[in-house]
Order: C-alpha cells, then sequence, then structure tokens
C-alpha cells in the first residue's frame, strides 16, 4: 500500500513527569546539576555521531583524511557551510581526537566557515557503542529488523558513557550560548547528560532513521529508557509523520500517565518542560545539485557514459551496503524482468552500486555475499547477451561520477526496504536531465512527498519491482517529463535549507 503523501510539522503530545522504569536499561540516577544555561539562537551547534570526513592511519604514521559518506554528511554540510557553526563529532577512526583532526585536516579544523570538533572514542567504544548498541542493536529495532538486535549490556554501558562525552563536549564548546541541535540514533541520551550537567536550555533532536510503532519499543529492555531518554529534549523531529506518531504511541505505551489529550491534539510534557515533536522531512540541497548536473565536465561525462551504453536504457541503483536497502530483492525483481520479457534482453543494463559499510558487523557481510552471488547469477544465465546485464560496484564515486550517472539514468531503483528518507531519490530527480523515471519504495520516507511523481512499488515483492521496471521503460517521454518536473518542483521548493528553517524556527527560545 502506498503510504500517504502528507507532509506537515504538526504538533502532538504533553507527557507529565514520567516515573523513570528500574532495571538494567535504566539511566543512572542524577548526579547533582550545576544550573548552566545554553541561549537558542546565533551559533549553530550541531552533534553527530560522525564528522563529515573520515581519518584514517594513526599517530605514528601520520593521519589522512577523506570525506565521510553517507546521507545525514550530504544534508548537513551545505547547511553548516552556508550558516556557519561548530560541527561536534567522533572522526571515524578509533583514538583519534582533535590533534589529530588539526593535523590530517588543518584547513577545515582552522579556517571557516564552519568549526569541527572532535569526541574520541576508543577502540572498546568503536566495537560496543559504534559496532555493538548503535548498530547491531538500535540500527536494526529502529528498521523492523529486531531479529537481527544482537543485545549486550556491556554495549548500553558503552551506549551511555560515549552519549555523555557528547554532552561534556557540547556543554564546552557551547560556553553557554548557541543552538544545541543532536542528531541521530546514536545520540538518543544527549539530552539527559546534558540536564545532568545542569543545562538547562533548548536541546533540539533529529531522527534520521524510522521510529517503529511503539509496540516493538515496549517490548525491549532498552526501549523504555531511550524514550525517556528522548523526552529530555525540547523538540524531537521525525522525518515523516507516522514516525512521529510511533513515537507519540510507544510515550502513550511506556508513559500514559504523561501524555495528556487536547483539542483533538497530543500534548506531551515531562516535569514542567514542554516536549514537541513534529515531522520535517530531510532534504538535499537542490541547487546545487542541479546546477552542478550542468557542470560541462559532468555533462561530458555523461555523454560518454550514454556513448558506451549505445541504445541500452540504464537502470541506476545507489545504495550503502546495508539489509534494510533491499538490494537482493531489487535484482530479483531485475532478474524476474529479464525472465519473463526476451524482447527486454540486453536493451537494458542495471548499474549498481554498493558503498561500503559496517562490513565488520556479520549481517552485512551475509548482505554483500547474498548480492554478489545474485549478480554473478544473474549474469552467468544471460551469458549470451553481448555484454553483461548487470554492472556491479562495490565502492564509491566522486561526485562528478555520481552526478553524471543521475543525470543519464533512464530510471533509478530506489528500493530500501525500510528507510527513513533516502537522499539517492532526492539527488536524482535534481540532477536527472529531465526524462528519466524514479521507482521508488513505500518504505522510503520520500514517499510520502514524490508518491504522485514516482512508481511507487512494495520493494518486497519481486514481481511489483519487475512490473514497475517495464512500465519505467514503456512509459511515454512525455510522460516521463511532466512526472520529472513535477518531482523537480517538489524537491526545489522543499530543499535541505528549508529543512533546517522549518527545523529551528520550531526550536523553542529561551525563556
Ligand atoms: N553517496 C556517497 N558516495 C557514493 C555515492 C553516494 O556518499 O559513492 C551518498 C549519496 O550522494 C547520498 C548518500 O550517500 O547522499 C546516501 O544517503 P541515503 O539517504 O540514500 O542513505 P543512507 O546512507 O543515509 O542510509
Amino acid at each position: 500500500m502506498i503510504r500517504p503523501r502528507r507532509f506537515s510539522g504538526r504538533d502532538p503530545s504533553t507527557l507529565r513527569f514520567p516515573v523513570p522504569k528500574g532495571g538494567p536499561w535504566a539511566a543512572p540516577p542524577s548526579r547533582r546539576p550545576r544550573a548552566r544555561r545554553m541561549a537558542s539562537g546565533g551559533r549553530l551547534l550541531v552533534a553527530s555521531n560522525r564528522l563529515p570526513l573520515r581519518l584514517t592511519g594513526g599517530a605514528e604514521d601520520g593521519w589522512s583524511c577523506s570525506p565521510a559518506t553517507g546521507g545525514l554528511v550530504t544534508a548537513l554540510e551545505p547547511v553548516l557551510r552556508r550558516r556557519g557553526g561548530t560541527w561536534v563529532g567522533w572522526p571515524g577512526c578509533p583514538d583519534a581526537g582533535q590533534e589529530a583532526l588539526a593535523q590530517a585536516a588543518p584547513a577545515l579544523v582552522g579556517g571557516a566557515p564552519y568549526g569541527l570538533r572532535a569526541v574520541s572514542l576508543n577502540r572498546e567504544e568503536e566495537h560496543c557503542f559504534y559496532q555493538g548498541f548503535s548498530n547491531q542493536v538500535l540500527w536494526p529495532l529502529l528498521h523492523g529488523f529486531s531479529a537481527l538486535c544482537d543485545p549486550d549490556p556491556e554495549y548500553w554501558r558503552s551506549y551511555r558513557e560515549v552519549n555523555r562525552r557528547f554532552a561534556e563536549r557540547l556543554a564546552e564548546v557551547a560556553g553557554g550560548g548557541g543552538t544545541v541541535w543532536v542528531h541521530d540514533y546514536h545520540l538518543m541520551l544527549v539530552a539527559r547528560e546534558l540536564r545532568e550537567l545542569g543545562v538547562d536550555g533548548p536541546l533540539s533532536f533529529f531522527l534520521h532513521t524510522p521510529f517503529p510503532p511503539g509496540e516493538l519499543l515496549e517490548s525491549v529492555s532498552c526501549g523504555h529508557a531511550l524514550v525517556e531518554g528522548l523526552l529530555h529534549y525540547d523538540l524531537v523531529g521525525f522525518q515523516t509523520e507516522q514516525d512521529q506518531a510511533h513515537f507519540v504511541d510507544a510515550v502513550r505505551r511506556i508513559h500514559p500517565e504523561a501524555l495528556s489529550e487536547a483539542g483533538g491534539g497530543v500534548e506531551l510534557t515531562f516535569g514542567d518542560r514542554r516536549v514537541r515533536t513534529g515531522a520535517f522531512p530531510i532534504s538535499i540541497d537542490f541547487k546545487e545539485f542541479f546546477g552542478a548536473a550542468h557542470n560541462p565536465v559532468v555533462m561530458g561525462m555523461a555523454w560518454d557514459l550514454r556513448r558506451r551504453l549505445g541504445d541500452r536504457s540504464l537502470l541506476l541503483g545507489v545504495d550503502r551496503l546495508d539489509y534494510s536497502k533491499g538490494i537482493p530483492q531489487k535484482l530479483r525483481g531485475f532478474r524476474r524482468v529479464l525472465r519473463r520479457h526476451p524482447e527486454l534482453r540486453g536493451r537494458m543494463v542495471l548499474k549498481q552500486l554498493v558503498i561500503p559499510s559496517r562490513d565488520g558487523i556479520p549481517a552485512y557481510r551475509a548482505t554483500k555475499v547474498e548480492i554478489e552471488g545474485l549478480v554473478r547469477a544473474i549474469n552467468q544465465e544471460f551469458a549470451d547477451l553481448d555484454s553483461p546485464p548487470v554492472e556491479y560496484q562495490y565502492g564509491s564515486w566522486d561526485r562528478m561520477e555520481l552526478l553524471a550517472h543521475y543525470r543519464e539514468a533512464d530510471v533509478a531503483l530506489v528500493t530500501p526496504l525500510n528507510d527513513g528518507m533516502n537522499l539517492v531519490a532526492k539527488e536524482y530527480v535534481a540532477s536527472n536531465g529531465g526524462g528519466g523515471v524514479l521507482i521508488l519504495s513505500q518504505g522510503a520516507g520520500a514517499a510520502w512527498e514524490l508518491g504522485r511523481e514516482a512508481l511507487i512499488v512494495d520493494p518486497g515483492d519481486p514481481d511489483a519491482v519487475a512490473r514497475a521496471i517495464v512500465e519505467a521503460h514503456s512509459m511515454p517521454l512525455r510522460e516521463r517529463r511532466r512526472r520529472m518536473t513535477s518531482a523537480q518542483a517538489v524537491v526545489r521548493s522543499r530543499d535541505v535549507h528549508r529543512w533546517v528553517e522549518g527545523f529551528l524556527s520550531r526550536t523553542p527560545r529561551m525563556a
């Protein structure tokens, strides 16, 4: 079923003082707070697990630095570049701190347009906080893959400790001023820790992933502490209204005494603090993608790509390695097209880029093995064609190469099983030459905004994916252009700068 295309930042909720639940997942009792104030407005302080760059190497051989990948970085980096501020996060390598950052990226750390402050994690914390609790408990839980959760009390302890360290660093950097905006599932307890440090100014949080149904949170031992942790923020933002409603449902189940319903809406209060919630679908810098796709170098690369394709249609997949991205299901859908439609064999090529991610985690390695096995099997099955129907790459493309593919692709196959937003969908729309068709999963947050322009599919059903591929292939050019123009208008009018303004305008001001 297609999720309804709705879009607003409506505010539900009132929670009265929730009673903290006990057990091993409960946060520790409050340490005595010193009253400290952080004013909202002014300087923007962003905290996310990762900084927009990744350090590799070490103190002995020297550090080197490369850009980080992923949707959060793509969205936030232009915002910080335009507005200035400070980005607090982990440089992505054990034991790399501020000194390593200053050594590897002196121009970035010392100069405009925004500051970077490192939070260092040691190897054990990388294992327990990052690989463990964040990516083997929270990520599968939030995406509805709870069977893949690997809970371990040690992971939880480390998660709390690292959240505490982020809070300390934020309190230090804020020095009494700035708008504090914490991002994503790695840092759900930072506000609680900041409150314990005596910070009483407004704190905001945005969750980039989906938020699962309340009953799921209620059923896991860490669910109570996580929901309570989020209630220490003044504003909690989600990608869609569905995620927001799931959070309110989780509060209703875990702290029913604290939610009040009035005038057709609900309100949350936590102690004497009102907790706002809202849906704020994240986006991209439309102008940047649109403009760069018209850059002569990109246009030349796109032309080259088209020349190599000959008269074959280009179907494009760009996904980080993740079981939630539905890559094997997509490949099966494509294989079904080739099996059922001999007339289309040799007429289309699926180019699938898989960006390396979390390959230290068994479920990710298994997904990679499955993908690569399927690619091999499909190419063997259709080995009599002039060229293999699937071109698979495991790695990453530079910006120009990515844009050339977006520009030239006849079809983008964006079919995650469950995804907070999926920025690849929006990037494709912003960069495409105008005749491309977006095939979009109903499980992607982006379907809420692009449900009319895209071909919406159930990503778990290879028949549905196959039908959409055939429909996209045979869609008249006029219809393709009409849909793409309309999709571009949607993404242009709701770009990442509007997302930030929308979010920050809901951030409560200091009393
Ligand atoms: N991307 C990248 N390197 C590449 C290809 C793509 O960093 O080689 C970017 C892409 O531009 C997009 C992000 O990776 O901004 C993927 O974001 P998305 O929201 O689709 O998924 P996420 O990785 O956040 O789950």
